[in-house]
């Protein structure tokens, strides 16, 4: 560690400490998505292989640790923070770190707290993340038929799933439902999941499949061009672009039949790394400054290393400076190797 170069940013006014992270291409860093486990209580076929070895427990960061390095980055401009996984309502006491990090909303110095979760442990944890000041979540669900359910999470069960949506709306949080396109999978279902999430108020997303991580299947058999998608639903639905944001990467329509919106994520089709605004920290502390690329930052070590946070400021600084400017995610047949080796679940969605 430079002494010198702490001493010299200890010594900087609290507002060039706090002014936003700006990457080289000039975009700010003001969201923050945090993979608080890599484990998970579903094995679902495009995300996970179904022996998994996770993690060791060792190398995980403390609550407390993972609370510290929130509030750093939140000091740093961060406005916006999304707490994923792996599944983040397995990862024990994890409502230790939502109350600490919904104190952050009440103060002022964060906008929004949110969650993406696959519901399964939803029912249990609604009431209270609704009291931590979260106000939005996002359920992924690809399917409203139980036996599909089950196939493709090959654990979970999907009636705990809805008793998680019904808790989390009698709780009075808002719901986007996000689900994964699969060709031969769930295409033709896609109509009645979206009447069945706009009947109940809930914008639904579709996401393309990304090539992360080592799988049992073949990508290529199941990827569905969001764009192919769009023109199979125009026969029967009518669209209009809108431009509703959530400060992530869907692009949304207004569905006329339904009154509800429609979020498309297209990290194949149409790459949105442009307006990207994020980076992603994992459970053992390591920063990913693009979800499609492996160049990373230890901020573990910068973390333990001092009990001020001068230095992991230092190194976040430096990590930003890296950003690249966006993924080179591809999915045919000549590319059905993973793009890069983690899966999903190691940086979260
Ligand atoms: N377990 C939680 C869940 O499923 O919502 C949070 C983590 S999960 C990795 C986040 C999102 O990533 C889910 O919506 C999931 O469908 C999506 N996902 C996982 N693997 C993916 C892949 N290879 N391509 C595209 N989306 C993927
Ligand atoms: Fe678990 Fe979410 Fe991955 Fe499914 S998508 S295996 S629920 S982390």
């Amino acid at each position: 560690m430079n002494t010198a170069t702490i001493d010299r940013l200890g010594a900087l006014p609290l507002q060039q400490k706090s002014a936003p992270m700006i990457d080289p291409f000039g975009r700010a860093i003001t969201y923050l998505r945090v993979s608080v486990t890599d484990r998970c209580d579903f094995r679902c076929t495009y995300c996970m292989a179904e022996h998994m070895t996770f993690l060791p427990k060792k190398d995980l960061l403390t609550l407390e640790e993972l609370h510290r390095l929130c509030s750093a980055f939140i000091a740093k401009g961060v406005r916006k923070l999304r707490l994923t996984g792996g599944e983040p309502l397995v990862r024990k006491n994890i409502m230790f770190l939502v109350r600490e990090l919904g104190k952050e909303i009440e103060a002022g110095r964060l906008d929004e707290l949110t969650l993406t979760t696959n519901g399964s442990q939803l029912a249990k944890h609604a009431a209270e993340l609704s009291d931590c000041g979260v106000k939005r979540i996002n359920v992924s669900l690809d399917t409203l038929d139980p036996a599909k359910f089950h196939q493709i999470t090959r654990w979970g069960d999907l009636a705990k799933v809805m008793e998680g949506i019904d808790a989390a709306q009698a709780a009075g949080l808002k719901i986007k439902i996000n689900a994964v396109a699969l060709k031969g999978f769930n295409d033709a279902e896609i109509p009645d999941l979206m009447r069945w999430a706009h009947g109940r108020g809930m914008d639904l997303t579709l996401i393309e499949t990304m090539p992360m991580g080592e799988i049992e299947e073949d990508r290529t058999d199941h990827y569905m061009p969001l764009s192919e998608m769009r023109r199979q639903l125009e026969k029967s639905f009518t669209f209009s672009d809108i431009p509703y944001r959530t400060g992530g990467p869907a692009r949304y329509l207004e569905v006329a039949e339904t009154g509800g919106r429609l979020g498309l994520i297209t990290p194949m089709t149409h790459n949105f790394c442009e307006s990207c605004n994020r980076v992603r920290l994992t459970c053992t502390g390591t920063l990913y400054m693009c979800l499609g690329q492996n160049d990373a930052a230890d901020l573990r070590t910068a973390l333990r290393a001092s009990e001020d946070d001068a230095y992991l400021s230092q190194v976040i600084d430096e990590a930003i400076g890296r950003k690249p400017k966006g993924h080179d995610f591809i999915i045919d047949r000549d590319h059905n190797r993973p793009a890069v080796a983690r899966h999903m679940s190691v940086t979260g969605g």
